[in-house]
């Protein structure tokens, strides 16, 4: 059995571990377009990576995933927040638990948790290639063949492929899927993004934060709460970035102007 895996972020390399892993005598590839390796996983968590959370103070999963919660909800099922913290325990990596309940590596340094990937990756026999961007998955009888960007590289075949390419902002970016059957791709729009309101009487308040406030788009039943903060180009804050993610749908159709309702005085009513 040959795997090929594309992109070695966070996902792919894990992948490629666990694949080994219960099937040691297939051959994984991986295939990162990039130069290095975990590039994003280096700078997560301001450096620190903050690798998992113990979700004692989540009390319903659509307060942490907005829009997916049932998603997360079968992930979780399968490998949860007690799998991540004991399956980097046993890789020897020592982790802390903040007062907010965000687990970190104890050495608060992400370039452990990239070195350890890499390293089970090398021991588990996993083949990384870097500088190596896929552009084509062409369907055969039995698997499928690859073909990469640059012409040097010929093309490959595999019995299977596994696709962590993280997110890809723009829908061209999904084409390498085009001779694939029977997949249909939902086009991408940004999440967790702050309003920009052009009104001196309100950004001359820039810096002011609201503790408790009640934010919803005007026609919808699109809500959410929270801190709110005002900013030199207009709202911020988790309430306004929470909606921005409930919404992100309907604002990216509606061309990203709507009317924005704020109750200052959350939980207060108008009366
Ligand atoms: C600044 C920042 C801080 C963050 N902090 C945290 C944190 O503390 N904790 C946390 O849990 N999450 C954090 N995140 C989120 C986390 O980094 C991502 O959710 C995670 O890294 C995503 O991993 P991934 O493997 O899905 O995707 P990616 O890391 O994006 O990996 C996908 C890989 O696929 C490659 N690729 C794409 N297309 C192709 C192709 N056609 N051929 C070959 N390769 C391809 C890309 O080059 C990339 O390397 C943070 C994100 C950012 C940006």
């Amino acid at each position: 059995m040959k795997v090929a895996v594309i992109g070695a972020g966070a996902a792919g390399c894990f992948c490629a571990i666990l694949l080994k892993r219960r099937m040691p005598e297939a051959e994984v590839e991986v295939f990162e377009a990039g130069k290095r390796p975990l590039a994003k996983v280096s700078l997560t968590g301001g450096g620190r990576c903050n690798l998992t959370n113990t979700f004692r103070q989540i009390t319903t999963l659509r307060q942490a995933y907005p829009r997916g919660e049932q998603l997360m909800k079968r992930a979780l099922r399968r490998w949860s927040q007690q799998d991540t913290m004991r399956w980097w325990e046993q890789e020897g990596v020592r982790l802390v638990t903040q007062a907010d309940e965000c687990v970190f590596p104890a050495s608060q340094d992400a370039m452990q948790i990239v070195e350890t990937l890499l390293q089970r990756m090398r021991k588990e026999g996993v083949i990384l290639h870097t500088s190596h961007r896929v552009n084509d998955i062409l369907p055969e009888e039995e698997g499928y063949t690859l073909c990469f960007a640059s012409d040097e590289l010929p093309p490959r075949h595999f019995h299977r492929v596994v696709c962590t390419m993280g997110g890809l902002p723009s829908t061209n970016r999904f084409a390498l899927f085009r001779h694939l059957p029977g997949l249909s791709v939902e086009p991408p729009v940004p999440s967790l993004f702050s309003f920009c309101i052009n009104d001196p009487s309100l950004t001359s308040l820039t810096g002011l934060v609201v503790k408790s406030a009640h934010v919803s788009i005007v026609g919808t039943k699109l809500r959410a709460e929270g801190a709110l903060l005002v900013t030199h180009w207009g709202v911020s804050g988790p309430a306004v970035l929470r909606l921005s993610s409930y919404a992100a749908p309907y604002l990216a159709q509606h061309d990203y102007k709507a009317e924005l309702c704020v109750n200052w005085l959350w939980p207060s009513s108008e009366e």
